[in-house]
């Protein structure tokens, strides 16, 4: 059997699968056949520094060599290092290192709860999250999720989530209320199409929080890491966070989630309130501290920059109707998204889409060539895109 045909024997059938990929070597991935890929997606906002990068392979290598996992029992130096950067990087007091994006979020929610629980006690567990957010697979973050279409055959939910429309302070201040201990919302929500939400509302709802003693979460799976052009997006925004949420970019191709927590939320947990056997693991931590690393002030000017030149050439492409999102995390609003990104893989480009949107997310060490190159196949599928019909 190909490699095709064991993954549609064997894998639970949750995901469409093309594409065999067998290496890569920056912002290029390789096929099983024997094709070059131009790649915008990076896994998902991902692999920060490309496929392959020699740095990255060399440290994860050189601790796995040392000791690939020791359990949270134990102390290890990349994940000491690694605490102790990102706190230094941010300003934050604490962090809890987890495996994914979800994890950090239902880390994020628990932290809300008991902060409330042990100031107000029991009833005071809201959580007001966003229309249109993406916050995670799991129950609970699943249920934090505000798209009906994932509120579906999993009933029951996990209660006390309430969405409030988002850029609409009158529509939150409806939903937020006496029971609220916490709202949680990305600056960018991603999944649902690259929509960035504005800085007023933005501050008018930290302004609430702050003034009501209700946590401000950030979710910044998919913004963080150096993505859009700082090292977090809530620094665009002017506003502190009582809590952030990373995973995705952060250990460059590794499984590694993030819960970043300020004075106020720092002491919350105590021994065996949270915890994780994979968490903060010591070969994450390694590939992680060479991303943190990499993402210095000119490396982050230079994703901006970047990024707002990759924003003009898409202005400039037939049938793109407006550009969203910020640094190297843009959508591009097309008529038919989802027929152009299959066209794209036929001309040696991957590229993802959200919504009804074309969305670019490419690794941040992509060279302006290389923005070139897959403007100028994504310009020829636009111009015949009229013509293709599968
Ligand atoms: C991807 C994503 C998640 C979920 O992350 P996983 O690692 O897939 O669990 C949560 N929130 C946002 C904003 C995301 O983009």
């Amino acid at each position: 059997m190909t490699t095709r045909e064991k993954s549609d024997k064997y894998f639970a059938p949750t995901y469409k699968k093309n594409l065999t990929i067998t290496g890569g070597n920056g912002a290029y991935l390789y096929g099983d056949d024997g094709k070059r890929y131009l790649d915008f997606g990076s896994g998902i906002a991902v692999n920060t520094v490309g496929a392959a990068n020699k740095a990255w392979a060399e440290a994860v290598a050189a601790q796995s060599l040392k000791i690939a996992h020791t359990s949270n029992l134990y102390d290890h130096v990349p994940g000491a290092e690694l605490a102790e950067k990102l706190c230094g990087m941010t300003g934050f007091s604490r962090v809890f290192f987890s495996n994914s994006g979800a994890e950090a979020n239902e880390c994020a929610i628990k932290c809300a709860r008991k902060y409330s629980f042990d100031r107000y006690g029991i009833g005071r567990s809201n959580i007001v999250t966003l229309k249109n957010s993406f916050h995670g697979r799991t129950m609970a973050t699943l249920s934090a999720t505000g798209q009906e279409k994932h509120h579906q055959y999993f009933m029951p939910f996990v209660e006390g989530f309430a969405y409030a429309k988002p850029d609409d302070f009158d529509d939150f201040l409806k939903v937020a209320g006496g029971s609220t201990c916490a709202v949680m919302i990305e600056l960018i929500q991603g999944e649902s199409g690259v929509n960035a939400l504005s800085k007023d509302f933005v501050r008018s709802v930290a302004g609430y929080a702050a003034k009501h003693d209700i946590l401000l979460i950030i979710d910044e799976v998919q913004t963080g890491n150096g993505r859009t052009g700082t090292l977090y997006l809530y620094e665009q925004y002017g506003i502190k966070p009582d809590i952030v949420t990373t995973a995705k970019g952060l250990a460059g191709g590794l499984p590694l989630g993030a819960t970043l927590f300020n004075e106020k939320t720092a002491e919350v947990f105590t021994p065996g309130t949270h915890g994780s056997t994979f968490g903060g693991n010591p070969v994450a931590c390694a590939g992680a501290l060479v991303i943190l690393n990499t993402l210095t002030m000119p490396f982050l000017r230079e994703v901006a920059e970047k990024g707002q030149y990759l924003k003009e050439k898409l202005h400039g492409i037939e049938g793109v109707t407006s550009v969203s999102g910020a640094g190297l995390m843009l959508g591009a609003a097309v008529k038919n998204a989802a027929e152009i990104a299959a066209a794209c893989v036929e001309q040696g480009l991957l590229i993802l889409t959200a919504g009804e949107k074309l969305r670019f997310l490419p690794s941040l060490t992509i060279t302006y060539s290389e923005i070139d190159e897959g403007i100028e196949i994504l310009k020829r599928v636009a111009m015949s895109s009229g013509e293709v019909k599968e």
